[in-house]
């Protein structure tokens, strides 16, 4: 013990520590490269992609454009809807040629199409998956980001008897005949197939109510009977009509919106027809004249308001 006692006494007579001289901290910088430009000394804000940040609503998926409208005058923009995708395969032909395909394929041409006439294009899907009902119109909304000019084209083939034929084309509305309301229950079904977390769709009735009399539902009906005018010129029919009823993938589109019943892939003869290339590039010009003969009637177009 002795011999630890110089040492012992040395340590106590020892001045204190010296205080600690602050010297300058750098904020480490991560791989994100979040640059603080502010200068103060504050925490740096917590990242995104921490695991404490909070959950941070998912950003729309990008859609660019691949060209945008030739001249300085303002973007005419459609958005196009290849109905069903992924586990939704929607309707399956007699010799098994699916909607989601045939959908897919339509839309595909019909913006290169547009975007040879000019138009600034969107696709809610440009690959089989599977996009909820509900966020094919809020994309929609987004990609219009509150200009005027913009559409909702949302693109199926119908289903029904073997015998059944033509094509029609819907607005949203109240069903008013047992086939429209039949045509909406077998569009809307794709919900049943969709994560619990993405079936938040708006109380349909609620904007139904909200709609009536609004300029949308007019100019819709006014989009519909141009589609039909023009399909009219390449499809061997029957002209079905521009029809009404509630359609999940239309309720929320804040602009004039419509969905497109091909044809009867129930019945063999329409099935073979939307599986040709020529016909359906004879009906992406259709569609896409349509589309012409609206924007030309809707010159000064439908509202950026929203
Ligand atoms: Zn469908």
């Amino acid at each position: 013990m002795t011999m630890f006692l110089p040492l012992l006494l040395s340590a106590l007579a020892a001045p204190p520590a010296s205080p600690v001289v602050p010297v300058p901290v750098f904020v480490s910088v991560n791989a994100c490269a979040c640059v603080c430009v502010c200068g103060r000394t504050e925490a740096a804000p917590e990242h995104a992609d921490s695991p404490n940040a909070s959950a941070a609503r998912l950003p729309i998926a990008p859609s660019p454009p691949r060209r945008v409208g030739r001249s300085s005058a303002p973007a005419s923009i459609v958005i196009l809807d290849a109905g069903h995708g992924g586990r939704d395969s929607g309707m399956r032909g007699p010799s098994g040629v699916l909607e989601k395909d045939i959908t897919l394929m339509l839309v595909q041409g019909l913006q290169d199409e547009l975007e040879q006439r000019g138009y600034e294009v969107h696709l809610t899907r440009d690959t089989d998956t599977l996009i909820a009902l509900a966020d094919r119109p809020r994309r929609a909304n987004e990609w219009k980001r509150g200009r005027p000019r913009a559409i909702f084209m949302s693109i199926h083939t119908n289903s029904g008897a073997s015998q059944a034929t033509g094509f029609e084309t819907y607005f949203l509305s109240d069903a008013r005949t047992a086939d429209e309301r039949r045509v909406a229950e077998l569009e809307n079904a794709a919900a049943d197939l969709e994560d619990r977390s993405t079936k938040s769709a708006p109380a349909v009735d609620w904007i139904l109510e909200s709609l009536r009399n609004d300029y949308y539902v007019r100019a819709s009906n006014d989009l519909a009977e141009l589609v039909q005018r023009r399909l009219g010129k390449v499809h061997p029919g029957p002209d079905r009509g521009v029809k009404q009823a509630g359609f999940r993938v239309l309720v929320g589109a804040i602009m004039p919106a419509v969905l497109v019943e091909t044809a009867y892939m129930s019945n063999p003869k329409e099935e073979r027809l939307m599986a040709d290339d020529d016909f359906r590039q004879r009906m992406v010009k259709a569609l896409a004249d349509a589309i012409g003969d609206f924007f030309q009637r809707h010159a000064w177009a439908a509202g950026g308001d929203d």
